[in-house]
């Protein structure tokens, strides 16, 4: 076994999956109480009160109650996951050091005996298969059926679930994940700070015919969900699909073999959630708040998904940042920063009641104001005090004007108290640029 000592104290070392000797010394100081943000360590901080959606009610504490039993060092995600899965749901700490690989050692050892890609590009060539049907009815054995086998595979092997009372933190300047998926799935009270994530690579996206008039490659893997949770603070993390951006992926069948999924997606009755001083950079579709129109999906979501973002730099993007259905989101003193291919940043969907305020963006000559805002359902949207390359704008209006198809309405309906900062737009660029993002947490 390996100890480290830290802090006065000496920490846990995870081997081989299991939680080993986790002596205290005399000098130890884990107390359970929460000590006041201001004098804790990044390991220990809370959520400021007031700080956005995930300080209502309970606030968001994360594992800064942890004992001196539940706090872990990581260095290999195999460690990570043992971590997460030790000791229930008693407040615990993961401290990460260094960039973890998290997405094995390559796609070929995923994959089920018998998958064949060429025979998979055979069987459903549009030509051989047509665009009407989709692929679910394949059996187990045909090609369709082993890539199914292998994204299992791969799936229990990138996925992460956090469970309840956890902190998340990295340590230094350049911690973090290549080709993790975090699920926070199902659980109260999660804190994640300080992370490089590195968007999962999926090594076998499925082929959809019927998924637009050309079809579409389709993948699993967000770098992290939170799914069915509640008070979950993302702070000072880098989302990235750092060496494997999509102009890096091939084409098939005429259609980018995407392997990206969301950098952030905020799902299924999730609710109370602060995302603050993170980058987002280098991605397509970035962070969707509410997945789908349905029915069964507006019961879950309907009341729930509020969230707000504050502090973050969303940098060279195509689109969702985020996409929002049902929730009130509270969106201000962020930098949008578009870059070549840039579609839009807040996607006004389902029943969403969208604040955007106090926001500056910087858009390259050829990019409109007025795409900003994206309308994709009838839902009124609050946008004031926003700044275009250093103009005060109107985004609604510009939009209106600019898109004359998709009018929007103004006033979402309710007014954000929970804030604790607000910064002047104009300064948004020059203090979000430089401490945003994992290696800034102070
Ligand atoms: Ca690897
Ligand atoms: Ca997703």
């Amino acid at each position: 076994m390996r100890t480290q000592k830290c802090h006065g104290r000496v920490i846990a070392a995870l081997v081989g999956g299991t939680a080993l000797a986790l002596a205290v010394t005399g000098t130890a100081s884990a107390s359970p109480s929460v000590r006041p943000a201001h004098r804790a360590g990044p390991d220990r901080q809370v959520l400021p009160a007031r700080d956005g959606w995930a300080a209502y009610g309970t606030g968001t504490t994360g594992g800064a109650a942890a004992d001196a039993a539940h706090v872990y060092t990581v260095t290999t995600w195999e460690q990570f996951k043992a971590a997460l899965a030790d000791g229930g749901s008693a407040p615990r700490i993961v401290r990460v050091k260094g960039l973890i690989d998290a997405d094995g050692p390559d796609c070929a050892s995923f994959a089920a005996p018998g998958y064949d890609f060429d025979a998979y590009l055979r069987t459903y060539d549009p030509a051989v298969w047509g665009r009407t049907r989709t692929l679910d009815a394949e059996p187990d054995d045909s090609p369709e059926g082993l890539r199914r086998a292998s994204a299992a595979h791969q799936d229990a092997f990138v996925k992460a679930a956090v469970p309840a009372n956890t902190t998340i933190v990295g340590i230094g300047r350049d911690a973090g994940f290549k080709g993790a998926s975090l699920q926070i799935q199902g659980v109260d009270n999660v804190i994640v700070r300080n992370l490089t994530f590195e968007s999962p690579l999926d090594c076998f996206p499925q082929w959809d015919p019927t998924d637009t008039a050309d079809g579409n490659w389709n993948s699993e893997y967000d770098s992290a969900v939170v799914h069915g949770s509640t008070h979950v603070w993302m702070d000072h993390n880098t989302f990235t699909d750092g060496e494997h951006p999509d102009s890096t992926l091939p084409s098939y069948y005429g259609r980018i073999y995407q392997q990206h999924d969301g950098e952030l997606d905020i799902v299924k009755g999730a609710d109370l959630v602060t995302a603050s001083w993170n980058v987002f950079e280098d991605h397509d579709k970035t962070i969707l708040v509410g997945n789908s129109d349905s029915a069964a999906t507006a019961a879950v979501d309907r009341g729930h998904l509020k969230v707000t973002f504050h502090h973050n730099l969303f940098r060279n993007l195509v689109e969702r940042a985020p996409r929002v259905r049902f929730g009130q989101v509270d969106s201000y003193d962020n930098h949008f920063v578009a870059g070549e291919g840039y579609s839009y940043s807040y996607g006004i969907g389902m029943e969403s009641q969208l604040v955007a305020e106090h926001n500056a963006f910087t858009l390259p000559a050829g990019v409109k104001a007025g795409a900003v805002l994206k309308k994709w359902k009838e839902a009124p949207v609050t946008a004031g005090d926003n700044y275009v390359n250093g103009e005060p704008t109107d985004l609604v209006a510009v939009h209106n004007a600019q898109v004359p198809g998709e009018i929007l309405r103004s006033g979402a309906g309710w007014t954000p108290v929970l804030r604790t900062r607000v910064d002047r737009p104009q300064a948004v660029p020059g203090i979000v640029d430089h401490r945003a993002g994992a290696g800034h947490l102070r």
